[in-house]
């Protein structure tokens, strides 16, 4: 036993869930510095036996009523508040984000699992009339697909472990879970949650290892794939689920753009900045990466804002307190620190930050005079890094907002309402956040959460992210009559009268 979670007393509950065969493992070393555990990694047939335990779990719990699996969800949601403690240590030992970027997670996944379980209707059979009233009479099915297969990166282990599980497995689905290596422990702690509140032994599977060995034969078995991850890997696992035909979501990356206009509250708009910049140290899909502030603000704004991102704080282990850690690893940090390095030399002015502290850590970065010739212009960091450009009116800021690939999220700061709403309207982003960066988007469950263009295809979040667990079927019935002409009636004749019965049910108003 080596390893600091390794040796804690929730290991127990997290070593049991994995099945794997590997000879080999892989050993986690947190952010901090600390050797964490090692873990067997899982093989192709490993794949194929959590799918084949999770498809044929999945036969009886497709036969469970909805409010018996809403009860699960329910009860899940207690369990996981009541494990709050050891969550939230785990996913900073893993991750090393700042403990009220991991509450973030837990809220996330508490909220996910009260509104799916309050929302079975979107799962109810609907009656439908037919083309013509009475004579037909149809219901609107919609059936579990099988086994989801879900594809998670390392930023979010918590949340992207288990929120788009749940309204899969509600759907009478069974799962199967591929994490990023790095962030294994978290996925299986809170697995073992949703077991401990009643799901079915076998239902939700779980494989450990590396996304280019385990996720071909993952997709080659499963029903439907949920990714959640880079544009270039979404691209590849894209062609796969296609030539599959099977459904898939990709939530991918962004670039995403901030618009503070000149009427904004200059102190309220660096808070919301600083926040939805270096919210979990910049690792995050949604955070804020283009700032555009209008030219007459432009200065006091900017000294507002590296005021208060030199104010942050660094969490250097787990615990409360910090507001910014160390990076995913030291590979992540060399990576991001090369967009920094190449703005430098290419022209661009580090307003704050931009130096590497320890191996894989930081400091929230602040760039000016960034160029389109300097790859942080239009590529994801995925890291505290921010460039700040001005606009001179409205009309400019949106077209600068949306000359970018991506359109994930995006926000507009504004004491006008009205004309900021005018402006979210015409921005090319899945969510726009009103006065805040990206929380109040993404926790408006009901209203679905994705992205345009490079930034995905599908959506999580509101009834469709349940809906899209399904197939739909619609089973009809012809009461009385039928298509072809009765009583010896002339297909002249009754195509007459139909017609002249469609004339008529648009002039009483049938819908
Ligand atoms: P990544 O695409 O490298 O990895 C994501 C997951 O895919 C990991 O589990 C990885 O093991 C797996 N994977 C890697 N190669 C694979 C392959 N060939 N086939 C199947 N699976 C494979 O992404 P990352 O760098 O770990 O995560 C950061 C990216 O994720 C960023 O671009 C970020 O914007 C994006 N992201 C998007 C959202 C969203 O909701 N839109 C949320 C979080 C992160």
């Amino acid at each position: 036993m080596t390893g600091i979670i390794e040796n804690s007393s929730y290991w127990s509950r997290v070593a049991v869930l994995p099945t794997n065969t590997s000879s080999q493992s892989i050993t986690i070393t947190s952010p901090y510095g600390q050797e964490l555990y090692s873990l067997k990694l899982s093989t192709k047939s490993d794949v194929a036996t959590a799918v084949e335990t999770a498809r044929s779990a999945q036969i009886t719990w497709a036969t469970s009523s909805l409010k018996a699996r809403a009860q699960v969800l329910l009860r899940f949601h207690d369990l996981v508040l009541a494990s709050k403690g050891e969550l939230l240590d785990l996913i900073q030992w893993e991750t090393g984000k700042p403990r009220r970027d991991a509450n973030e997670e837990l809220l996330d996944v508490t909220l996910n699992a009260r509104y799916y379980a309050r929302h079975l209707g979107a799962l109810k059979n609907r009656k439908h009339s037919g083309a013509f009233p009475l004579l037909i009479s149809a219901i609107e099915r919609h059936i579990p697909l099988g086994v989801v297969g879900i594809i998670a990166p390392w930023n979010y282990p918590l949340t992207l472990a288990v929120s788009d599980a749940l309204p899969a497995l509600l759907a009478g689905n069974g799962v199967v879970l591929k994490p990023d290596p790095l962030t294994s422990v978290t996925a299986l702690y809170v697995i073992d949650l949703l077991y401990q509140a009643g799901l079915p032994e076998g239902l939700f599977g779980v494989v450990i290892g590396d996304g280019a060995k385990l996720g071909t034969p993952l997709i080659n078995q499963v029903d439907f794939l949920m990714f959640t991850g880079s544009t270039k890997v979404g691209r590849i696992v894209a062609a796969q689920c296609g030539e599959r035909l099977i459904g898939s979501v990709l939530e991918l990356g962004g670039k995403n753009a901030m618009i503070i206009r000149a009427d904004a509250d200059i102190e309220k708009a660096a808070e919301i900045a600083t926040r939805a910049c270096f919210g979990n140290t910049g690792q995050l899909c949604i955070s804020i990466e283009r700032l555009y502030a209008h030219s007459s603000i432009e200065q006091e704004f900017l000294d507002a804002f590296v005021r208060r991102t030199r104010a942050m704080t660094y969490q250097r282990s787990i615990g409360w307190g910090g507001s910014y850690g160390p990076l995913i690893s030291p590979v992540h940090a060399t990576r991001v620190m090369a967009f920094i390095s190449d703005a430098r030399d290419k022209g661009a002015t580090i307003q704050t930050g931009g130096q590497l502290i320890g191996n894989a850590t930081i400091a929230p970065t602040i760039l000016t005079g960034v160029a389109e010739n300097m790859n942080v212009c239009r590529e994801e960091t995925f890291g505290p890094v921010v460039s700040i450009s001005g606009f001179a009116n409205d009309a400019q800021a949106i077209q600068f907002a949306n000359d970018s690939e991506y359109g994930l999220n995006a926000s507009v700061i504004s004491r006008d309402k009205k004309r900021a709403m005018a402006i979210a309207k015409q921005l090319r982003a899945g969510t726009v956040n009103i006065n805040e960066g990206y929380a109040t988007a993404w926790s408006t469950l009901g209203s679905p959460m994705g992205g345009f263009d490079a930034s995905g295809l599908g959506r999580r979040h509101g009834l469709a992210g349940i809906v899209q667990y399904t197939e739909s079927q619609t089973i009809a019935t012809q009461n009385a009559l039928g298509f072809g002409p009765p009583f010896g009636l002339s297909d002249e004749t009754w195509g007459n009268l139909l017609t002249t019965s469609l004339g008529l049910m648009k002039k009483i108003g049938w819908r």
